[in-house]
């Protein structure tokens, strides 16, 4: 066998995550009729700040939370756990979409960090936050001379990014692959355990009185007397208003559908790794560091506290044909295998090393790559979705956008294009996924070929269009 198959050979299909031992426990799913102020629906990291929030802003605020599965089970407990201060995907996407807005957004994303990190020091919420910044590497020649401009830009505009050259690179983490790198450390971004964090979320906010029912899916909605009825399996639930953190799972508001995909992410974990292996590849011993290749199918790797390296995204990062989300493409064989092979690619020195748990889940992919918000029922039903693969710091500010488009305490922030300009739609099938497919070949073929971008990343990039995870 492969030593790259065999290393995957006792992985469990499980979240790294949410697989450890002090996890909470389920609570019990609704029967009957409920009634409350605020429902919110999706007990992902959007649900848990929506509700964290609102609890803060209107202590009286009676609010119950559903959550289909178990509250961390969607995308929050399964992704990178790498927490950044960005919004809309780089600066020159948000002046695309939202021209004139980009210093505002930055402003926002930095305070909203701020909050965040305020949040887990006042409520003792151990998400065993690590401010280590975000190192990006190149692999390629074209990727050196991007990076190296991008790096620039930024330096010019007064951040504290460090420029890294080959010998550099590999020792602060040593990989043949890598031929430069950029530390990006003046933010107080870094890494997290995302599920620790959506569980002290979770006991925060019961202890402000907020009602969590798991297993509990909501099925369907309509407007009731002023305020709106939720049904759902065993129960309903009537309500003023209703907020959607939703993220890319089936949904029964047709915009929500239309604007936000769900796109599948793999992802993976090492064995913790031994003094020798981390001498090795010299990671380890200095800071943990948060790293991404500057690929367009880039790879996002991080060491845990414990010593495991977790491994995710480049090309396995998948859209299913029809929205796809069921358990039929969750654990996809052929997609772990390709990631353990570009692991011992980047890491040679580690044949031997063994995975212990593989786990996939859904980003909601928007066509501005950058979360959508909105709002129905004349005001009574908001969301925030479509957060693009950058959701575990953005999802605290799409859920104060959620909560004040319902009327909550409204802010100047309603005045933004980021949240008052609509989307545009993905197109329906089979445009969708023939448009999603032929962007990820043309993404994969370009990294081939030195960052190279073909006729139609070239169309895509006229248009500001494409597809990001
Ligand atoms: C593999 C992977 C890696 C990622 N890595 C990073 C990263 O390193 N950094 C980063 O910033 N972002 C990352 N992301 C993105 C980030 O995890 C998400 O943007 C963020 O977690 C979205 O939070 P959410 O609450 O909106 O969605 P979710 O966490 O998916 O929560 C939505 C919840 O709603 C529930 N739900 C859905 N429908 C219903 C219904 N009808 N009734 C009741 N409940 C319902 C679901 O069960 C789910 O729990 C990654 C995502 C993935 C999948």
């Amino acid at each position: 066998m492969e030593p790259y198959l065999r290393a995957l050979a006792d992985s469990k299909y499980a979240s790294f995550w949410l697989d450890q031992d002090d996890r909470p426990e389920t609570l019990s799913p609704l029967t009957g009729d409920e009634c409350c102020r605020l429902l919110i629906v999706g007990g992902g990291f959007t649900g848990l700040w929506a509700a964290l929030q609102a609890k803060e802003r209107m202590p009286d605020l009676d609010i119950i939370l559903i959550e289909s599965t178990t509250i961390g089970d969607g995308a929050s407990g399964r992704n990178g756990g790498m927490l950044s201060d960005a919004l809309s995907h780089g600066d020159s996407n948000a002046e695309y979409h939202f021209p004139g807005e980009v210093d505002l957004i930055d402003k926002l994303g930095i305070r909203n960090l701020e909050e965040l990190l305020g949040s887990l020091e006042r409520y003792n919420i151990d998400a065993r936050y690590d401010n280590v910044g975000h190192m990006t590497v190149a692999i390629n020649e074209g990727q050196v001379v991007k990076l190296r401009q991008k790096y620039e830009r930024k330096k010019a505009a007064g951040a504290d990014n460090l420029w890294l050259n080959q010998n550099e690179v590999r020792k602060a983490v040593n990989s043949p692959m890598f031929l430069a790198g950029t530390w990006w450390r003046d933010s107080q971004g870094g890494t997290v355990d995302p599920a620790r964090l959506c569980w002290g979320l979770k006991e925060t906010i019961l202890s402000l009185g907020v009602r969590i029912f798991e297993g509990t899916s909501l099925i369907d909605m309509a407007p009731h007397e002023s305020g709106m009825k939720a049904t759902c399996a065993n129960g309903t639930i009537t309500c003023d208003k209703i907020l959607m953190g939703t993220n890319g799972f089936p949904n029964p508001i047709r915009r929500i559908r239309k604007t936000a995909i769900p796109v599948w992410d793999y992802q993976m974990v090492t064995e913790p790794l031994t003094p020798a292996q981390l001498e090795s590849i010299s990671w380890g011993t200095g800071r943990h560091y948060a790293l991404s290749d500057a690929s367009n199918m880039f790879h996002y790797f991080r060491m845990t506290q414990d010593k495991r390296i977790t491994w995710g995204g480049g090309g396995s990062v998948c859209y299913f044909y029809g929205n796809r989300t069921d358990q039929g493409v969750a654990d996809d064989r052929g997609r772990f295998e390709g990631l353990s092979r570009s692991f011992f690619k980047t890491f040679p020195q580690l044949e031997g090393l063994r995975f212990t748990h593989r786990w996939s889940g859904i980003i909601a992919s928007t066509t501005r790559f950058c979360m959508v918000p909105g709002v129905d029922y004349d005001g009574r039903v908001s969301w925030a979705i479509g957060y693009t693969g950058l959701g575990v710091g953005a999802s605290r500010f799409g859920a104060r956008i959620g909560f004040e488009l319902l009327g909550y305490q409204p802010s100047e922030i309603l005045d933004m294009q980021f949240v008052r300009k609509k989307a545009i739609n993905w197109p329906p099938e089979p445009i969708r996924w023939i448009g999603v497919t032929m962007s990820r070949h043309a993404m994969t073929k370009a990294d081939a070929n030195n960052g190279k971008r073909g006729l139609w990343l070239k169309i895509l990039d006229k248009l500001n269009l494409g597809f990001a995870c």
